[in-house]
């Protein structure tokens, strides 16, 4: 099995390719809870339990599996304001993960058959726990079509540690990320070595009538965005020719 694969593409779930069950089922059901039971309003809700997400993250002794677990992220809340959160995450995501509440993005089931090649291994890396993201990938028909599914819970790393990507980087001569977020999908890998390919999720602007491995150099980027991905994506429509080029590259 040694040098089976010549390249990796890690890809990224949320906003890359599916909108997951949080945002459309779970988080609505929790925070209406949790408003109710506390008088805050429920944007105060999400703000004090995305607050505790970037706690947990950003604190060295907390566990990565810890820092992703949404169910007691909610908990933790509640508890502060007194309450105790009668809603269960857990089976929310498991009755929800399907249409309409998970739905793919630009077609990326019909995306990832075209990527499929013997030397070249396609791996989920997602932040989401393994017992959130596992029902969903399930339920939209994604897992046989990958070739291992990296979560927090893999190595016990969020993406921004190398040692989430486990021995990948080690086993293949290339690595890509693919995925929306500056910091997991376009920093960090273009600081193990890996190239990037950007689909952020915004209009392209000036940028948008260029071929994506171009966009780069006329992308309107945020303060302190100063590493540049190899490519940026509108949609998943215009992935495959990006790898291979990339792939080419070596
Ligand atoms: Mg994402």
């Amino acid at each position: 099995m040694k040098n089976r694969w010549r390249s990796v593409i890690f890809i990224d779930l949320d906003n890359t390719l599916l909108h997951g069950p949080f945002e459309s089922a779970v988080f609505p059901v929790a925070f209406r809870e949790l408003a109710a039971k506390s008088g805050l309003d429920e944007a105060e809700i999400r703000r004090r339990v995305l607050e505790e997400n970037l706690r947990r993250q950003q604190t060295p002794g907390i566990a990565a599996v810890q820092a992703m677990d949404w169910g007691d992220i909610l908990q933790t809340v509640a508890q502060d304001l007194g309450a105790e959160l009668e809603a269960d995450v857990q089976g929310i995501v498991n009755t929800h993960a399907a249409p309409p509440y998970a739905v793919l993005l630009d077609d990326a089931g019909a995306v990832l058959r075209r990527l499929a090649r013997e030397d070249r291994a396609l791996v989920v890396a997602t932040n989401g726990l393994r017992k959130y993201q596992g029902p969903v990938l399930d339920a939209l028909g994604l897992t046989p079509l990958f070739t291992e599914i990296l979560t927090p819970d893999s190595h016990n790393a969020l993406k921004q540690a190398v040692a989430f990507y486990g021995d990948w980087p080690r086993k293949t001569q290339v690595q890509i990320s693919v995925g929306d977020r500056y910091d997991d999908d376009v920093s960090a890998p273009k600081s193990f070595g890996f190239r990037s390919i950007w689909k952020p999720g915004v209009p392209l602007g000036p940028a948008s009538t260029l071929a994506p491995r171009l966009r780069p150099d006329a992308f309107q980027y945020q303060a302190g965005q100063t590493i540049r991905p190899d490519a940026i994506i509108a949609s998943l429509a215009e992935l495959a020719a990006v790898i291979e080029q990339l792939e080419q590259q070596g």
